[in-house]
């Protein structure tokens, strides 16, 4: 699943080839993706010029003066820049034609992926509730202390909670607590503020580094048989249950919390 780093990566792929461009039309091949996709995307976005390309938490927004086209990659999607003769697959779903010649087209086997609209100075519910950029000046490590006295949930279910910080998913919610030594499975309100600024520095030194090593895959959104945004990445715990830990060769562990997969090291983590 793309997760932040790789929406960033889409975003640093796409918006050189986007910002500044007049979208031309706009062809939906369904109505629907997860959600229904509102009639402002094909009443309102041909002839507008394309202002900025902003990634909140995994959403990308589409900047235009009339309003901005709000896009999801779901479990599977992929936005790239394409010639227009490219071949249509069975799982493309829309096209932006661009006055560049070029097409952004969305592809997405499992239709998790969404495509909605935001008015102008107007904020989308989606986005109404969400946290702080984990790599921005307002997440660190005393925000995770101060929100988590008193919780009783786990603390890795705590950091991928979206109203506390966006973007911490899955996988980089076990690296980060491995990183900072902490058991995934501790109390939230039972970490002291020393080890939630270790925590919050984990969190941002793993993300920007998954970014810096996606930015390898950036040509990889022109090119029509390219997946852009799947990079390999070096893990230290997750997916490797029963493997030695990095650190003290013991085995990792996996336990289920909040219904994903946590993978962490007994003696590392407490
Ligand atoms: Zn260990």
């Amino acid at each position: 699943m793309p997760e932040l780093p790789e929406v960033e990566t889409t975003r640093r792929g796409i918006a050189p080839h986007l910002e500044g461009r007049r979208i031309e039309r706009v062809v939906l091949r369904r109505g629907d993706l997860r959600w229904p996709i509102p009639a402002q995307i094909t009443e309102q976005l041909p002839g507008q010029q394309i202002t900025s390309v902003e990634r909140r938490a995994k959403y990308l927004l589409l900047h235009t003066a009339v309003g901005s086209a709000l896009a999801h990659l779901g479990m599977s999607g992929m936005l790239r820049v394409l010639p227009p003769d490219t071949a249509l697959g069975k799982h493309d779903h829309y096209d932006f034609v661009l006055d560049s010649g070029r097409v952004l087209r969305f592809t997405d086997p499992r239709r998790f992926g969404c495509l909605l609209w935001q008015a102008p100075g107007s904020t989308h519910d989606l986005l109404g509730t969400l946290g702080p950029e984990p790599l921005s000046a307002a997440f660190d490590g005393e925000r995770l202390w101060r929100l988590s006295r008193g919780r009783r949930s786990a603390v890795k279910v705590f950091i991928m909670d979206q109203a506390v910080v966006v973007g911490v998913g899955n996988i980089y919610a076990s690296e980060a607590l491995f990183a900072a030594g902490i058991d995934p499975r501790r109390a939230a309100g039972r970490v002291s503020r020393q080890r939630y600024q270790a925590l919050a520095a984990a969190i941002k030194r793993i993300l920007a580094h998954a970014i810096e090593r996606g930015g390898t895959t950036l040509r990889d959104f022109l090119n029509p048989d390219g997946a852009p945004g799947y990079f390999e990445q070096e893990l230290a715990v997750y997916g490797r249950e029963g493997e030695p830990c990095r650190r003290c060769g013991g085995a990792v562990a996996m336990r289920v919390l909040g219904q994903r997969s946590t993978f962490f090291c007994q003696h590392c983590q407490r």
